[in-house]
C-alpha cells in the first residue's frame, strides 16, 4: 500500500496536510472508529478519501448531498481513482458500471445516499462488496433534534454492526448534545476517537519579514535563541548546506538535511536532533515527516513556503509540548517569482494550477497582512478568532499609507511598455533614470518617465513586492522576469478601488543591503 504522504501529493496534488487532517487520516487508516468535527471548508473529504486508498477493499461513503457526491466522484475519477455513486440521479449505465466495478473488486469508494440503505438490495450489495470502512459525511443528520435530521441516517448504526467494520463520521456542526447523539446512534458501544479541538496553536508566535539581507536575518533570529533546538527551512539543497555552515561559524551546533543525502546520513541527523538539546537543522521540506520532537523551540523559513498549508504544517513542528515557541518566515519578490514559476511550469492540469496560484496568494496575503496574522490564518481554515496578541502584527501594528497613487503609476509603467519588462527596468522608468536600455527603447519619452521620484529604488521594490503579493501583477511565464497586470488590478487602475500598503516594509534597512544568500 502506498503511504498517505505519497498519495496526498500524487493523487490529490496537495503539498501538505491541513491542520487536523494528518492525525485524523492516521487514525482512520489504522482502522479506529473516528468522529471528527471540522469547520466547513477545512478539508473533511480528504480525511476519508485518502484512507480509502490506503486500505484494502471498498469504503462506503454516506452523504446526504447528491450534487456533492457526484462532484467528488468526478474529481476522484479524474485523479485516476475508482469511485462510483449510487444515487437517485444515476442513469442505468452509471449504476451498471458501479456494480461491475464492485464485482471485479476494482472499486475503492462507493458513495451512497442514505435512502439507499432502506432497500434490501443494498444490504446484499454491501455484503457482496468487500467493504472495509464506512465514512459518514454530515454526521449531524443523525440527530433527531437537529434541523437537518435524515431518518435514514438511523440505519447506519445497524449497517456498521452488520458489516463489523470501522466507521469514520464527519461534521462541521456539533454541539455537545449532538455529539453525544452521534456517538450513540452511529457507534453504539464502539466509542470513537473524537477530534474536536480547534486548529489554533496559541503557543506559537507568528512573524514574517520581507527579505533584505536574509542570511543576516536568519543568523540574527538564531543568535537570539542560542542553545535552543530549531529548524531553518530552505528552498534549495545548496542553501541548507551553506546556511548550516554559516550557523556553525556563528557558534551554533548546526547541520544540514535534504533528500539528496544518503539515507544513513539523514538518519544520523534525525537521531542527533531527537537526542541533543539545542541543535539547529537547516533543511528542505524533506525534514519533518519523521521528526517527532516535542521541544522544538523555533522554526524559521529562510524562503517563502510553497503554500499556506505547507507553512502551517512546517511552523506546527515547533512547540508541540505547548511551551512558547517562535517562528519567522522570510519572503521576497524572488520567492514569489520562484513559486509562481514552479506552478506554471508544473505538469498539473490548468484548474489545479489556478487553485495553486490561489493558495499561494493566500500565503502572500498572510505575509503582507495589515492585522493579526493568526486571525487571518485561522479564518482560512474556517475558524473565527480574536486578535491573538502573539504575532508580530499584534505586537506592533504596521504603519500603512494610501498606496493607490503609487500602484497606479507602477501599473501605468507596465502597460505603457506592453507588459514586457521586469521590476528593475520599470523602476528605472518611474525614477527617470537614464540608462542605455531606457534610451535605446525610447522609454525616456514615456509620460510615466520620472513620475515616481517621491519614492526611492528600495521603496519601489517594496511596492512592487506588495503588488505581487496581492496578485495585482504576475511574472509572465513566457517571458523571463516581465510583469503582467492581472484582472485584480483593473479596478485600481480605473480608480474604482483604493489600496492600503505597508510602510514599514519601505523603511531603510539599518545596515547596507548586501546580498549574500
Ligand atoms: P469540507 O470540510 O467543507 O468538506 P472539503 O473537503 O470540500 O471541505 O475541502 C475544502 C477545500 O479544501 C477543497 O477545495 C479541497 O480541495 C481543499 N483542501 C483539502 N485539503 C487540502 C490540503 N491538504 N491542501 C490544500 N487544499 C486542501
Ligand atoms: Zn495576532
Amino acid at each position: 500500500m502506498p503511504s498517505a504522504d505519497a498519495l496526498l501529493s500524487s493523487v490529490f496534488g496537495f503539498d501538505a496536510f491541513r491542520p487536523g487532517q494528518e492525525e485524523i487520516v492516521r487514525t482512520v487508516v489504522a482502522g479506529e472508529n473516528t468522529l471528527a468535527i471540522m469547520p466547513t471548508g477545512g478539508g473533511k473529504s480528504l480525511c476519508y478519501q485518502l484512507p480509502a486508498l490506503c486500505r484494502d477493499g471498498v469504503t462506503v461513503v454516506i452523504s446526504p448531498l447528491i450534487a456533492l457526491m457526484r462532484d467528488q466522484v468526478r474529481a476522484l475519477k479524474q485523479a485516476g481513482v475508482e469511485a462510483g455513486a449510487l444515487t437517485s440521479g444515476n442513469t442505468e449505465a452509471e449504476t451498471d458500471a458501479v456494480f461491475s466495478a464492485i464485482d471485479e473488486g476494482r472499486l475503492k469508494l462507493l458513495y451512497m445516499a442514505p435512502e439507499r440503505l432502506a432497500s434490501g438490495g443494498t444490504d446484499r450489495l454491501l455484503r457482496r462488496a468487500d467493504v472495509r470502512l464506512i465514512a459518514v459525511d454530515e454526521a449531524h443528520c443523525v440527530s433527531q433534534w437537529g434541523h437537518d435530521f435524515r431518518p435514514d441516517y438511523l440505519r447506519i448504526g445497524a449497517l456498521r454492526a452488520a458489516l463489523d467494520v470501522p466507521l469514520a463520521a464527519f461534521t462541521a456542526t456539533a454541539d455537545e448534545e449532538t455529539r453525544a447523539e452521534i456517538v450513540t446512534r452511529l457507534f453504539g458501544d464502539a466509542a470513537p476517537r473524537v477530534f474536536l479541538r480547534g486548529f489554533d496553536r496559541p503557543n506559537i508566535h507568528l512573524a514574517f519579514q520581507p527579505k533584505n539581507n536574509p542570511r543576516r536575518q536568519v543568523l540574527g533570529f538564531a543568535a537570539a535563541r542560542k542553545g535552543q533546538s530549531g529548524i531553518v527551512y530552505c528552498a534549495t539543497r545548496a542553501k541548507t548546506e551553506s546556511l548550516a555552515a554559516a550557523l556553525r561559524e556563528a557558534g551554533h551546533a548546526a547541520c544540514h538535511y535534504h533528500g539528496g543525502m544518503e539515507a544513513e546520513s539523514r538518519r544520523s541527523v534525525e537521531e542527533r536532533f531527537q537526542q541533543e538539546d539545542g541543535l539547529i537543522v537547516a533543511a528542505t521540506v524533506a525534514f519533518g515527516m519523521g521528526v517527532d520532537k516535542p521541544d522544538i523551540r523555533w522554526v524559521a523559513h529562510a524562503d517563502l513556503p510553497k503554500s499556506i498549508e505547507a507553512y502551517y504544517q512546517e511552523i506546527g513542528r515547533a512547540g508541540r509540548d505547548g511551551a512558547p515557541a517562535e517562528t519567522l518566515t522570510l519572503y521576497g519578490a524572488d520567492d514569489i517569482r520562484l513559486r509562481r514559476a514552479q506552478i506554471d511550469e508544473g505538469l498539473a492540469p490548468v484548474e489545479r494550477k489556478a487553485a495553486d496560484h490561489g493558495r499561494l496568494n493566500t500565503l502572500l496575503g498572510l505575509a503582507e497582512a495589515l492585522g493579526c496574522r493568526r486571525q487571518r490564518l485561522l479564518a482560512y481554515f474556517g475558524e473565527t478568532a480574536e486578535p491573538c496578541g502573539n504575532c508580530d502584527l499584534c505586537n506592533a501594528p504596521p504603519d500603512t499609507f494610501d498606496g493607490t497613487e503609487a500602484v497606479r503609476k507602477a501599473l501605468s509603467a507596465i502597460l505603457r511598455t506592453e507588459e514586457r519588462f521586469g521590476t528593475g527596468h520599470l523602476i528605472d522608468i518611474l525614477l527617470g533614470t537614464e540608462t542605455d536600455r531606457i534610451r535605446a527603447r525610447g522609454h525616456d519619452r514615456l509620460p510615466t518617465f520620472g513620475v515616481g521620484r517621491d519614492f526611492d529604488k528600495r521603496q519601489w521594490q517594496a511596492i512592487f513586492r506588495q503588488m505581487m503579493g496581492r496578485d495585482l501583477v504576475r511574472p509572465d511565464p513566457e517571458r523571463h522576469g516581465a510583469l503582467r497586470m492581472t484582472e485584480a488590478a483593473r479596478p485600481i487602475l480605473r480608480g474604482e478601488e483604493g489600496l492600503t500598503l505597508r510602510r514599514d516594509a519601505l523603511k531603510a534597512p539599518d545596515r547596507p543591503v548586501v546580498k549574500t544568500m
